[in-house]
């Protein structure tokens, strides 16, 4: 299983896809990747191989969005199949994630979000998470990179995720529990991926996350990694990977 980001002025569908190939060491049963030019979120995804998802991809990928995120898929919470295959988005629209890892008390924060009227179309953890981003968001009238924070302390379980929304298009965040994840620091541009191979003809200046950090990757700002216990900001160690 793998996940792999891009932020930048590139377009970012090719990057995903090669980068997608460069992690399939790794073990998947299902691929898939969302794209966002500013304007529309285009989503393709499905059971089988990268090679299966660039089929599918020709035909459902119409834009040129350089921001996108990519992910194999090991299942764990339901079967393998189209629906189940990630990116999962959020009830609103507006809210897109990759999942590497089990939430574990998926059960539990599910039965509280249909309380409140949320809908799944899949199987997946992982959709019971960006919903309950959706929800600390709404809820807490906070940005993005808050709402991830705040959702991931009442989550219990691994996970490297990637996130995105529709309403900041210069913003990817990313956080780890238990799962490797590396960003690459470019210039002008930012990867995230489980491993710095997807990225490592482009930058070879790495942040690995610790367990337990969320990173807000903007490209607006400078990149911000914060504590998800306490929220204490933590200085990115930016490593000079060898080629
Ligand atoms: N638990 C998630 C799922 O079953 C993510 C699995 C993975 O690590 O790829 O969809």
């Amino acid at each position: 299983c793998g996940i792999v980001g891009y932020i930048g002025y590139r377009e970012a569908y090719p990057i995903i896809i090669k980068g997608l190939q460069r992690l399939e060491y790794r073990g998947y049963d299902s691929a898939g990747v969302a794209l966002y030019d500013g304007v529309d979120i285009k989503l393709s995804k499905t059971k089988g191989k990268v090679a299966d998802l660039q089929a599918r991809a020709e035909n459902e990928i119409t834009t040129n969005g350089s921001l996108g995120i990519g992910h194999t898929r090991w299942a764990t919470h339901g079967v393998p199949n189209d629906i189940n295959s990630h990116p999962h988005v959020s009830n609103s629209g507006d809210l897109v994630i990759i999942h590497n890892g089990i939430i574990e008390n998926y059960d539990p924060l599910k039965k509280e979000l249909t309380k409140r009227g949320y809908t799944f179309q899949s199987d997946t953890d992982t959709e019971v998470l960006i919903n309950l981003i959706e929800d600390v968001k709404k809820n807490e009238g906070v940005k993005l990179g808050k709402a991830v924070r705040l959702a991931l302390t009442q989550v219990v379980g691994a996970y490297a995720i990637a996130v995105f929304d529709k309403n900041r298009p210069h913003e990817i965040v990313a956080a780890r529990m238990g799962s490797p994840l590396a960003i690459g620091v470019g210039e002008g541009e930012f990867f995230v991926a489980s491993d710095a191979s997807p990225f490592i003809e482009y930058t070879n200046n790495a942040v690995y996350l610790e367990d337990e950090e969320i990173a807000v990757i903007s490209l607006q700002k400078e990149l911000k990694i914060r504590k998800i216990s306490d929220d204490s900001l933590v200085q990115p160690y930016i490593q000079e990977l060898q080629l």
